[in-house]
Parts: C-alpha cells; sequence; structure tokens
C-alpha cells in the first residue's frame, strides 16, 4: 500500500458528476485510492451504486459531490427568484445597473397568454419598456449635465459614470417580467431540491423550467435528480395558511425598518463563546465571567476581535451567536439585490402593488417623473385586474420601483459582511439606504460591536433618503 501522501483532482473532463460523487462515497468502505476507484466505475456501476445508496438508503449528501453549471438563459425576473431561493448554491446574473434591456425582452407568461387579459398585458409591456427607454436618455443627459468630470478623467469614462447613474434610476421601470440569464453552480442534493420547488411553483413558466432543467440535468447525473418531483404537501399548506392570513388584523403603518428582536445580552454571549473556543471552561462559566467583567475590560476584548482585522478579512464565527430579526420594506430592485445574502433567512412576501413605489429623485429632477407616475399607475391597474385571475401570475407586471416586504433573521457576521458591501459608495441607492438603517437599528441594540461595522462617514439612512428619493412609498392611482 502507497502511504505517500498524494493530492490530485478528480477531473470532469474525464470522469461525470455521477461518477465522481460515487468515487467519494465509496473511499467510506473502500481503502483503495480515488483515482483507482474511479477507474472501476462506469456509468451503469455508478447509477447502481446511486441508485441503492443515496437513493435507497438516504445517504443523500454524497450527492454533494456532484457538481453542475447550468446556463438559464431568457426567463424572467420572477423565476429567476424562484430559482435563487436555493441557498446552497452560485449565481451570476445580468444585471440592471450594468446593462440596458432590449423593449422586447419580456416573458408573457403562459397562464396569461390563454387568457383575455393577454391583450392588456402586452400593451403594458410595450409601455413599460418604451417608458423605461425614454427615461433612460432624459436621466442619462441630466447625469452629464450634474456629474463632474474628474481630474484627468477620460471623456468615456465620465460618459460612462453618468450612464451607470442614469440606468441605476431606469431601472425602477422595468417589471419582474423582464428577462435575464442567470449562470448557476450547484451540486446535484441541492439541485434536486431546486427542481422539487420549480416544480411545486404555481407559476407555469417556473414549472416549465423545472422540467427542462431536470432533462438538461438527468444528461449528467442519470439518477441522483431522476426522483425530483414536486412536493405534494405544499398545496395543502398555502391553502391553510393563505386562509388564515387574510384574517390577520392591519396596524396603523409601522415603518420600513422594524427589529423585531436582538438579545440585549448577545454581545456578552459572543464574547463568552470567543472565551471558549480559546479556553477550557464551558459556555456558563464563561458568560458568568463574561457578565462579572467591567464595560471597560468588555469593550477591550471586543475590540480585540477587531483591532486586527483588515478590508479583506472575516471575523470570528463567533459573532454569529448575535442575530438579529428584521421586517423590512424595499423597492423591488433593491429586494432582487437583498435576495443574493444566502447566509440570511429570508421570507420574502410576494410582489404585489399594494405596498405603494419608490420615486428617485433624479427620476423628478430628469423630467421624468410624470412618466413614471403614469407607468406605476398602469402597473398598478393591471396588477389588480389579473390579481382576481390569477394572484400570482400578477407578480409579473410589478415595476422594480414597487416596494416588497421580507423577513429576514441574520447573525453578526453576516450583518458585517453585508454591511460592508452594500453600504458602500458603489452599492445602488436603494440597497445602501435598507444597509444602513439595519446597521443604525442594530448598533442601538449592541452598541459595542456594531459601532466596528464599516459603515461610510457622515451617512445616514436619512441623509440617503433625503439625497435620492422624491417619495419612498407613493400609492398609485388604480381608478384610472
Ligand atoms: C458592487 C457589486 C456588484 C455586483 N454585481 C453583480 C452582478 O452583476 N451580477 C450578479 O449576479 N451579482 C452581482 N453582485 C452580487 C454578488 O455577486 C453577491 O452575490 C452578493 O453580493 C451576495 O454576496 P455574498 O455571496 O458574499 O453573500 P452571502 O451569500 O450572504 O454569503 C456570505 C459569505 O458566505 C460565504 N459563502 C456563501 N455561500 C458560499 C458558497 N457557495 N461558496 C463559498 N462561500 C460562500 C462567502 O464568504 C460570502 O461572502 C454584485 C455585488 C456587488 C457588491
Amino acid at each position: 500500500m502507497n502511504l505517500a501522501r498524494r493530492i490530485y483532482r478528480l477531473s470532469p473532463n474525464q470522469y461525470s458528476a455521477e461518477t465522481i460523487a460515487v468515487t467519494f462515497a465509496k473511499t467510506s468502505r473502500s481503502p483503495e485510492p480515488f483515482d483507482r476507484i474511479a477507474a472501476e466505475l462506469d456509468a451503469e456501476k455508478s447509477s447502481k451504486f446511486s441508485e441503492k445508496w443515496i437513493v435507497g438508503y438516504g445517504h443523500s449528501s454524497v450527492a454533494e459531490h456532484a457538481v453542475l453549471h447550468l446556463a438559464l438563459e431568457n426567463i424572467s425576473r420572477l423565476a429567476i427568484e424562484t430559482i435563487e431561493g436555493n441557498r446552497l448554491a452560485s449565481y451570476t446574473e445580468k444585471s440592471t445597473r450594468y446593462q440596458e434591456w432590449n423593449p422586447d425582452a419580456w416573458v408573457l407568461p403562459p397562464e396569461i397568454e390563454a387568457s383575455r387579459f393577454a391583450e392588456k398585458y402586452r400593451g403594458l409591456m410595450r409601455l413599460l419598456f418604451q417608458s423605461y427607454a425614454e427615461a433612460t436618455e432624459a436621466l442619462r443627459a441630466w447625469c452629464e449635465e450634474v456629474t463632474e468630470r474628474l481630474p484627468e478623467e477620460s471623456e468615456k469614462a465620465w460618459q460612462n459614470r453618468a450612464r451607470v447613474k442614469a440606468v441605476d434610476v431606469a431601472r425602477f421601470f422595468l417589471p419582474a417580467a423582464s428577462m435575464a440569464n442567470v449562470g448557476v453552480t450547484i451540486n446535484a442534493r441541492a439541485l434536486e431540491y431546486a427542481i422539487k420547488k420549480l416544480l411545486s411553483s404555481e407559476l407555469e413558466e417556473d414549472r416549465q423550467i423545472g422540467r427542462e432543467v431536470k432533462t438538461v440535468a438527468t444528461q449528467e447525473l442519470p439518477t441522483l435528480v431522476k426522483y425530483a418531483n414536486p412536493i405534494e404537501s405544499l398545496a395543502g399548506i398555502r391553502a391553510c395558511f393563505r386562509t388564515e392570513a387574510a384574517r390577520v388584523a392591519a396596524e396603523p403603518e409601522e415603518g420600513w425598518c422594524q427589529l423585531l428582536g436582538a438579545e440585549p445580552d448577545a454581545e456578552d454571549q459572543v464574547l463568552a463563546a470567543a472565551l471558549l473556543r480559546f479556553g477550557e471552561r464551558s459556555y456558563s462559566e464563561c458568560l458568568a465571567h463574561v457578565r462579572s467583567l467591567e464595560a471597560g475590560e468588555k469593550s477591550a476584548l471586543a475590540e480585540a476581535l477587531f483591532a486586527q482585522l483588515s478590508d479583506f478579512d472575516v471575523p470570528l464565527r463567533e459573532l454569529e451567536y448575535a442575530h438579529y430579526d428584521f421586517d423590512l420594506v424595499m423597492d423591488q430592485g433593491a429586494y432582487f439585490e437583498f435576495k443574493r445574502h444566502r447566509m440570511m433567512t429570508q421570507t420574502p412576501q410576494a410582489l404585489t402593488t399594494r405596498l405603494g413605489y419608490a420615486i428617485p429623485k433624479a427620476m423628478s429632477q430628469a423630467g421624468v417623473e410624470g412618466l413614471y407616475r403614469q407607468a406605476m399607475n398602469e402597473a398598478a391597474r393591471l396588477y389588480e385586474e389579473l390579481w382576481q385571475f390569477h394572484p400570482e401570475a400578477a407578480s409579473y407586471v410589478v415595476p422594480n420601483g414597487y416596494n416588497r416586504r421580507v423577513l429576514c433573521r441574520l447573525n453578526l457576521r453576516e450583518l458585517f459582511h453585508f454591511t460592508r458591501l452594500r453600504a458602500s459608495e458603489n452599492a445602488h441607492f436603494s440597497i445602501r439606504r435598507i444597509a444602513l438603517r439595519m446597521a443604525e437599528q442594530a448598533s442601538r441594540a449592541h452598541p459595542l460591536f456594531c459601532e466596528k461595522l464599516s459603515l461610510p462617514d457622515g451617512e445616514t439612512a436619512e441623509s440617503l433618503g433625503e439625497a435620492y428619493f422624491t417619495d419612498v412609498s407613493a400609492k398609485p392611482d388604480c381608478a384610472g
């Protein structure tokens, strides 16, 4: 037996994804080296093994070693939400910040195509995309007027900076039906669940995508996604909770960022967990010790956790013992970015026009606020009509400017990461405002740690609101 250390790749050019997964699975019982195990496998043997161990005996984690790269093109942003709702995968999608949309790049969902609303839907899409193009031009001209050219900046670079600013605002017109592309890297275990969720969706586009993804994945994973079928229990759960949810009484307006839960002594808990990690005492003993410390001593410990961190370092995992629950309302454009943060638990409500819409200040300053309001009103009118017919499909017509509610739970480590990315000056102004308000609220609960968040100097959620928005919850006129 060769006892020398060996580290090498099992290349997907040589072995199928399923064979690689089975090779790794077999090391559990076989003393043979991986390459020898792999050499003895063929598609049939791998499939038999997968069927018995992974599918039959439920050793499902083995399927995580089979990884696929899936390219999905020209699907609606609404369908992208269903796909990206799977946490254990990697995504890169077409950006509303760096690209402009083709006027025909929208999905006509099968439910609506077959209904009496098809023509109205097409009419609204034409209006939204024409308004988007018109507003982009007006905003571009206005942004060039108000964007000073930097010393030594080329004409092209300056024009590009102005263009990006314009597109950041014009994106508020784009509906959830807008087509986009997304690249997905996902393992077979996560993919099986993703397909199940797609097949269980209330939207036909999702179900079609689920079937196509299953067909494509089966070419590489003949066994591991074979049993990906709709989740039968979902229909009952939906029906029960929708009925009960309809009975929940409305309260007076509660604000767009509410910190619902943050344990008062979470900072002590984080410090206790760090003491446990580097010491030999139990958690209760460490916590009792932290509680006995003077404020200055705790502050010194907190300081030590952050003092040496560079911009590229990640704080210790023990920060995950502090967590926050937020009830947030943000525009759909911001939500589309927010949902990408997989380390949070997120529960979004359906996308509707009923929480009002945001009006970016630049829309008013560039002289296209009227155009925007008209588009938002038309979208709300059709949304309400469609809602009577098919509430889920109605979401396709809702533009990015409309507000969305999302409940989320995140830990302090993720709050550091989120605010570093999303409060920074190069992030979109909508999500910057959300990130800053979340940081402000968390800081009130946990000042010791939250003062270490990397936030931009001199800016607050309120100052961003004033600088970038005419209104953040304008009510649409549905009367027509
Ligand atoms: C300026 C900017 C421009 C962007 N442009 C685009 C764009 O054009 N298109 C686009 O699709 N997205 C874009 N994004 C989104 C970006 O790619 C991330 O998906 C998003 O910011 C979420 O960040 P995250 O993955 O670090 O966060 P989370 O998902 O919250 O993850 C937190 C941390 O956990 C770790 N982690 C989580 N999952 C994995 C994993 N599977 N493998 C390894 N580590 C993991 C990482 O350390 C990660 O930083 C942009 C973001 C920014 C800030």
